[in-house]
């Protein structure tokens, strides 16, 4: 049915015809505009609509295209500050993590993973890429439906109204020629070939994309990668790989390939338009110039980069390469993309001691156009004629963002505003949070507090 959404103000900075109108800031902020929407797309945007229209759903503050968190693991959701005690390093947080993953079923799962979405929905996020691998019962042996797990994650999206790319992740080993350990036999299917065969169940649907991992170059054996990277060429499916993201893990692809894992990637043919590195932290020259050469993306989650002490990757150089850039919140740690895409920007002023290395605009971008491209999505993330009607409203009376809004506005909701400042969220045309309520699960914060406390027992 046709409707109109009516924005007190919005954020039209992916308009190719606005582009440049500002100059290299980006697009100015249109004070009343008209969203129409029939089947799920927007048909319209009409501006300087200075008042709702008759029937309109108004939107009160400024609506930005829909957030894309294009690297998530639902289930750390559930060690999110119990995780805060004490010291170590990656390896000794992901020990607590896998004795969270290994009391996970299809049931907790959905459970969990619904609330987590649910969150993901009050923060403006309207599509996420589930870096899914832990696909069978405790032991590894497989379910009666062996994509139970992905099903369970796929339903739960759903249930919270937000669009999923499910990223089935290939995961066939613990190290370079190590079988995997106790923890991760719940996540292989033995071979490339069978994890393909596996993935292969899995069917799209309306909000639903299925793409491919490769969990790291430690988890698959290299003379396997290009089963990975030809299950997704077929498909012309997204693929992404978590990469160098630990010194220690080049270091041992040095030892065991006598190359970096960008390179091991690029010679087994699992770079390329399509393909997303998650993290690329520990880089080389030559690794960035691959990476953009072959138009590989780089997904940035500098909030669990911090929490996980893993250090700041080259994003900037990355993207003046050619790598286009997109966020995701990996460990819930936070869940906010409005904090992903300014600490890229401020770690960036970190390591450089300069500022302005994005502005808001391309910080945004990468949140909303670029997330969703690197997600399948193509056709979201921008507020025109023909895209899907994804989009998100932040208030702009809140504590954090009153004051005046800058003419670009982009700088509000990219530098004062938190994810706690999001009021509405629309998801291919459906209103699914609404004045700052989930309109299809009422108790969110009900929801995360009874599924964690079921998984810790
Ligand atoms: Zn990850």
């Amino acid at each position: 049915m046709p409707l109109t959404y009516w924005a007190e103000h919005a954020w039209l900075g992916t308009l190719p015809q606005t582009l440049g109108s500002a100059g290299a800031g980006g697009t100015p902020v249109e004070p009343g505009v008209a969203l129409d929407v029939s089947d799920g797309r927007i048909t319209a945007v009409r501006t300087g609509v200075l008042t709702p229209p008759r029937g309109a759903v108004t939107l009160r503050g400024l609506t930005l295209p829909g957030l894309a968190n294009a690297h998530s693991h639902a289930f750390h959701r559930a060690l999110r500050s119990t995780v805060q005690v004490g010291s170590g390093t990656f390896w000794t947080w992901r020990e607590v993590m896998y004795q969270v993953a290994s009391r996970l079923t299809p049931d907790s799962y959905f459970a969990l993973a619904r609330a987590v979405y649910a969150e993901m929905a009050l923060a403006g996020i309207t599509a996420v890429g589930e870096f899914h691998y832990l696909h069978h019962a405790p032991g590894g042996t497989p379910y009666a439906d062996p994509n139970a797990m992905g099903e369970a994650l796929i339903a739960a999206a759903g249930e919270a109204g937000i669009r999923i790319t499910l990223l089935d992740t290939a995961y066939l080993s613990s190290g370079f020629g190590e079988p995997p350990n106790e923890h991760q036999r719940r996540f292989s299917d033995g071979t490339a070939e069978a994890w393909a065969e596996r993935a292969s169940l899995l069917k799209e649907r309306e909000g639903v994309r299925v793409g491919a991992a490769v969990h790291s170059v430690r988890a698959v054996p290299a003379e396997q990668l290009s089963t990975v990277a030809q299950w997704a060429t077929g498909r012309q499916a997204p693929l992404h790989v978590h990469l160098s993201e630990q010194t220690a893990e080049n270091d041992a692809c040095l030892a065991a390939h006598g190359c970096t894992p960008t390179r091991l990637l690029a010679d087994h043919g699992v770079l390329g338009p399509r393909t997303t590195g998650v993290h690329n932290t520990h880089l080389t020259d030559e690794d960035i110039a691959l990476l953009g050469g072959t138009g590989t993306g780089t997904c940035m989650c500098p909030t669990t980069e911090r929490d996980l002490a893993d250090g700041i990757g080259p994003a900037a150089a990355l993207q003046r390469a050619g790598s286009p850039l997109s966020l995701g919140s990996d460990s819930h740690a936070v869940i906010d993309l409005l904090e992903e895409a300014r600490a890229m920007e401020l770690d960036e002023r970190l390591r450089s001691r300069t500022r302005g290395h994005w502005t808001a605009a391309a910080l945004l971008r990468a949140a909303t156009a670029d997330g969703h491209a690197a997600l399948g999505w193509p056709g979201a993330g921008r507020l025109e004629a023909g895209a899907l009607a994804d989009f998100t409203t932040i208030a702009l009376d809140t504590v954090r963002t009153a004051g005046p809004l800058p003419r670009l506005g982009a700088e509000t909701a990219v530098f004062a505003a938190s994810a706690a400042d999001v009021r509405h969220t629309v998801v291919g045309g459906r209103h699914v949070v609404r004045d700052a309520a989930h309109s299809l699960i009422p108790d969110v914060p009900r929801a995360l507090a009874e599924s964690i406390a079921a998984l810790h027992g």
